[in-house]
């Protein structure tokens, strides 16, 4: 890496998602990218991760068509109004290029396509709930810059829909769905969040009302990360999903739904925990945990390298995902960067002079610590180690969020620090859309993020912008 990550964290992206071979940006449609194996071994341990959390709590797996109906699309008309700009369409086909009757839409999100078949499979209270969810890829014609991860015009999640038969069923998911990411991405990810209502004026198109986390980056500007939806009867009423129900009544479904983005959650694991070196991974998305580099010289060799195969097969069965680097055209220094590079937990190096002592010493990629350890005690030592790694990340991270969050009294202040350090500022705010407006013109790109779901704060009792009476209090901050 030739720039620090604190110097010109633009530039370190850039290099760290080419250089760790995360991500190809030269596929020749404009906004796609690569994704490469390195990146795709964790976006599949966080697939499973989430997988896992939802079918535990009662969702099922689906798979619905990649292409829906214009027809289908413009049945709710604030969905419709929100997501028209972003949508690519698909209008014609075959060798003759013959035009479709009908237009068909790229998922942007597949509302549109899974509720026309919940109107035909929901029919009694007995139906409900319905919980599904489906991974896989949407498509959005951003018109933003794009980068790889953090935004694209085609990018990987789950998305859960659910179906209920009442409101308070409907908000005790919306409750669940905020458990379930708490739990992954600060509990296996170690990435910091705060949830927050957004404002009546950013919530997701034909929402009630949406929960959002957002998390830190490194340059002060916030990463949206999963967002839940309380859609209310906004869907069910147009699409005509209903159910008897025990009375004999007919009534329309509550409805909630969930996505987290797996492209986004990569992109806060690479910014928040890697280093001038390279990525540092949790242990629990790593593709390898545990790199075994021997250090060959010419009369050890046979003993070195048995010596880490045998390492290495203590590690595998006692559930730890470990690789031996035995390529004789590099260096162990050579291998040492380029295994610190791609953020591996832990690396265990094995020389002559180990193997005389009955050792291995382990490094540690967010501390670079060296300990040497008995060979015997080798599986108890690297899964203390990787747990304290994991650990370590975390409270890294939760320090830093901490440390970029604060308060402003005055308009001045937030105005200074939004255009300094960024950060989330909390200000005590009218609940105006008029003044969120102004605020973001005048800040240079000030978002007003939502009251916090947790905990009721009280910053002031008069909008730092406008002077009127306060309603609530918010966060600001530059956004990606
Ligand atoms: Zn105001």
């Amino acid at each position: 890496m030739s720039v620090a990550k604190l110097e010109d964290f633009g530039e370190w992206y850039t290099q760290l998602v080419q250089r760790a071979e995360l991500a190809d940006i030269r596929y020749n449609v404009k906004g796609f990218v690569v994704f490469r194996p390195w990146a795709v071994r964790m976006m599949n341990k966080m697939f499973q991760l989430f997988e896992k959390e939802l079918e535990e709590k009662g969702h099922q797996p689906t798979l619905f068509p990649a292409l829906i109906p214009e027809s289908n699309f413009r049945l709710e008309s604030e969905h419709v109004e929100g997501f028209l700009p972003e949508v690519f369409w698909v209008t014609e086909a075959g060798g003759s290029s013959e035009k479709l009757e009908e237009r068909l839409a790229l998922r942007p999100t597949s509302e549109t396509a899974m509720y026309r078949m919940y109107a035909l499979w929901v029919r009694s209270w007995r139906d409900l709930p319905l919980k599904l969810y489906q991974r896989g890829q949407v498509w959005r014609y951003e018109g933003k810059a794009t980068r790889p991860f953090i935004r694209g015009r085609e990018f990987y999640w789950i998305e859960a829909h659910n179906a209920f038969g009442t409101e308070e069923e409907a908000l005790a998911q919306v409750k669940e769905d905020m458990g379930i990411t708490e739990k992954i991405v600060h509990g296996d990810l170690g990435i910091p969040l705060l949830f927050f209502q957004r404002p009546e004026h950013d919530k997701f198109a034909g929402a009630v009302h949406t929960y959002a986390a957002d998390t830190l980056m490194p340059d002060g500007r916030v990463l949206q990360l999963p967002s839940t939806h309380l859609l209310g009867q906004n869907f069910s009423k147009p699409f005509g999903i209903a159910f008897l129900d025990q009375r004999g009544d007919e009534r329309h479904v509550w409805q909630t739904c969930y996505g987290p983005a797996i492209s986004r959650l990569m992109a806060a694991v690479i910014s928040i925990h890697g280093d001038d070196k390279g990525l540092v991974l949790p242990p629990k998305i790593a593709p390898v945990q545990v790199i075994i580099v021997p250090i060959l010289t010419q009369k050890a060799e046979k003993d070195v390298l048995e010596a880490c195969a045998q390492v290495k097969n203590v590690l595998k069965s006692s559930g730890i995902l470990a690789e031996v680097d035995d390529r004789r055209e590099y260096t162990p220094g050579w291998k040492f960067n380029e295994w610190e590079l791609r953020g591996v937990p832990l690396r265990v190096e094995v020389g002559p002079r180990d193997l005389r002592e009955n050792r291995v010493i382990l490094v540690r990629r967010d501390t670079g610590e060296k300990t040497p350890v008995e060979r015997a005690d080798v599986a108890s030592q690297t899964r203390e180690a990787l747990d304290r790694i994991q650990a370590n990340l975390a409270t890294r991270a939760d320090e830093a969020m901490r440390r970029g969050t604060r308060t402003a009294t005055d308009y001045a202040d937030l105005k200074e620090t939004l255009n300094g350090n960024g950060g989330f500022v909390r200000i005590a705010w009218c609940g105006r859309e008029d003044c969120a407006k102004e605020i973001q013109e005048e800040t240079s790109g000030g978002v007003i993020r939502g009251t916090l779901v947790e905990g009721d704060e009280n910053v002031g009792s008069t909008c730092v912008h406008c002077g009127r009476k306060a309603s609530q209090t918010v966060y600001v901050s530059k956004q990606y």
